[in-house]
């Protein structure tokens, strides 16, 4: 999951990296309310609220495969070699990259739908 927010003057969506919170609560804990944010494309200084930020996915689902794909190959030449066929390691991988993506869903949707200031109306 990563966060990031639009730049008021150019829509460009900036990253934020430095500080990742579970949720706008916690991101407002953190950060304050309002906080500042220098654009990276355009440069200009603005305030963002807490509620304009949002989660999004990013490459942790595909790592999670890539490196479970890994682990499925040697599990399979390791159960090879001791003499298994192992069809079961083959799906160590799905299981795996799934549970991860399930996961990014919930913590993605968790930090969308809870609003720090419901109150506030919003662009
Ligand atoms: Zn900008």
């Amino acid at each position: 999951m990563k966060l990031g927010c639009k730049c008021p003057d150019c829509s460009t969506v900036n990253r934020i990296s430095a500080f990742i919170a579970a949720d706008r609560v916690e991101l407002a804990k953190k950060k304050g309310a309002e906080f500042d944010l220098r654009c990276a494309v355009c440069g200009s200084n603005t305030k963002i609220h807490v509620d304009d930020v949002y989660a999004e996915s990013d490459l942790t689902v595909l790592l999670a495969g890539i490196g479970s794909a890994i682990l499925g190959v040697f599990l399979t030449i390791w159960f090879w070699n001791a003499g298994f066929i192992a069809t079961a390691s083959f799906a160590i991988p799905i299981v795996i990259t799934a549970g991860v993506a399930s996961h990014e869903r919930t913590k993605i949707k968790l930090f969308n739908y809870g609003f720090y200031d419901s109150k506030r109306s919003r662009k």
